[in-house]
């Protein structure tokens, strides 16, 4: 079911569960999916548990609390922006045992590296604004909902009713979008294989926060349920914040913006962009590895500390 954007299928999803029950969802995702369940479920009357879903047994003992109450199981993975990755199959097991639903957001993932429906996802959330759409010019989300299923009846009302339906410009856009979407993810991902490795060496680097790396705390899971890791990497440096920031000042080639998944590289320091409660470390800058060389790309990163180091 196509939405109006990503934000708006996880709003829908969110009000049909608040209506069954408690969601217990991800503490690390996008910054947008947790303002959601902080202040718009519980302003609708709906209840929200947050756990770190990278750990199954705190899963668990949520669930376990929660008891019979729980209506969904929400889960991003790669979760936006720290990298954490969470076991599909183990949250999916967990869900099925208690006859609840569970959701993922596979944005950061694609349809092309990851299939949460094969384990044992109800429903997918794509934000299609991001590697669907994949030129930073489309607005748009997807709920794909597993089966027959009465919420996908529920969504579609729920849609129908507030208007969160996508523009025919935009669903015209996505259709010119899909046929490279495989070709774009595959590329992407090995610059960003190139780029990880190019900011793990580096000196004013302090941490590269890939799933691709294998000492990634989520490596072993991603290697288990992704066919590859992705083109989304953050890392932390040296600098602070100051650092952080002239870094992104200074680089050339990464536009310096939000909004992820486009052929254009970006980085960002999220922490800006997400306000004073954020847990995301002030040190810490986001990249969307697009479809530049990665030579060139890890040139621009080079000149970049370059300069703050000036800077600074
Ligand atoms: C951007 C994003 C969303 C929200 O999508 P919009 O289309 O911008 O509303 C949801 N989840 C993730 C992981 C995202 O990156």
């Amino acid at each position: 079911m196509a939405t109006s954007s990503g934000s708006a299928a996880t709003a829908l999803l969110f009000q049909v569960a608040a209506r069954e029950g408690v969601i217990v969802a991800s503490e690390s995702a996008y910054h947008g999916t947790l303002r959601q369940l902080g202040e718009y479920v519980p302003a609708i009357g709906g209840a929200v548990r947050l756990v770190d879903t990278t750990d199954l047994d705190a899963v668990r003992a949520v669930l376990d609390e929660a008891g019979d109450a729980v209506s969904l199981l929400y889960v991003e993975t790669p979760a936006n922006p720290l990298m954490g990755i969470s076991d599909l199959a183990g949250l999916g097991e967990l869900a099925a045992g208690r006859r609840i639903r569970m959701a993922c957001d596979s944005t950061f993932a694609t349809p092309v590296l990851q299939r949460p429906h094969e384990l044992g996802t109800h429903v997918v959330i794509h934000s299609s604004t991001k590697y669907l759409g994949g030129h930073g010019d489309v607005m748009g989300g997807a709920l794909i909902v597993r089966g027959a299923d009465d919420w996908l009846d529920a969504l579609r009302s729920l849609r129908g009713v507030t208007g969160a339906v996508p523009s025919a410009f935009d669903c015209w856009l996505l259709q010119r979008s899909l046929p490279t979407l495989p070709q774009r993810v595959r590329a992407q991902t090995a610059t960003a294989h190139t780029v990880a490795g190019f900011l793990q060496s580096h000196e004013s680097v302090h941490e590269v926060l890939y799933p691709g790396l294998s000492e990634h705390p989520g490596h072993a899971v991603a290697a288990r349920q992704m066919s590859d890791f992705g083109a989304m990497l953050s890392f932390r440096v040296t600098t602070g914040r100051a650092g952080a920031l002239a870094v992104a000042a200074a680089a050339e080639i990464f536009t310096r913006a939000t909004s992820l998944g486009g052929v254009e590289s970006l980085i960002e320091h999220r922490a800006s962009i997400e306000g004073p409660a954020t847990r995301t470390p002030d040190d810490l800058l986001r990249l969307s590895i697009g479809l530049e060389h990665g030579d060139d790309l890890c040139a621009d990163l080079a000149r970049a500390f370059e300069a703050s180091d000036r800077v600074s």
